[in-house]
């Protein structure tokens, strides 16, 4: 790919009012001093989706686009540079994307894992709650429940496992939420 984001490259603002001059700055030193006027007509362009030329040295072009500062070495016109700089930005979110949901998919599978009660713990807990509801004595419907829930820090000790019927835990879970 021709295009390259520039690196280390900052669009800075020194002065004010109508004496305000924009500048492409590096580490070493000013690149590029902008107008006031030119530093608008770039700033149209780009918001228009656009991109705008703004410097040019030894057979590269510096381009300001929406999605930041980038370098040219093919000649590229403004419609290519544009699009060139919205299809990386298009990508890069597409990309996030995914990872969000890898991610989150990640997340639930170790929460699910966190709250698999181990088999003697269970075994335990149903002989000490007698195998009913420990709110209201239920015997149908019944579900281990975690008195503090697992994401609110709660483990899978028996002192934090109870017998619960449905109605009941559905009505504990409406009461923490
Ligand atoms: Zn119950």
């Amino acid at each position: 790919m021709s295009l390259r984001r520039a690196t280390g490259l900052e669009l800075h603002r020194t002065g004010f009012g109508i004496f305000a001059l924009h500048e492409v700055r590096s580490e070493r030193g000013v690149l590029v001093t902008l107008g006031r006027r030119e530093h608008k007509r770039a700033a149209e362009v780009v918001e228009a989706g656009g991109a705008a030329a703004l410097h040019e040295e030894a057979g590269r072009t510096l381009w300001w686009t929406s999605d930041g500062l980038y370098w040219d070495d093919e000649g590229l016109d403004a419609e290519a540079v544009a699009l060139l700089a919205w299809d990386r930005r298009r990508r890069q979110d597409a990309r996030i994307e995914r990872l969000r949901k890898v991610r989150a998919a990640d997340e639930a599978v170790e929460v699910a894992r966190r709250q698999r009660i181990p088999d003697d713990v269970r075994i335990f807990v149903w002989q000490r709650d007698d195998g009913r509801c420990v709110r209201c004595g239920s015997e149908d419907d019944l579900q281990f429940d975690h008195v503090i829930p697992v994401a609110r820090g709660g483990g899978n000790a028996p002192e934090n496992v109870q017998v619960l019927c449905g109605p009941c835990n559905r009505q504990k879970s409406d009461h923490i939420a």
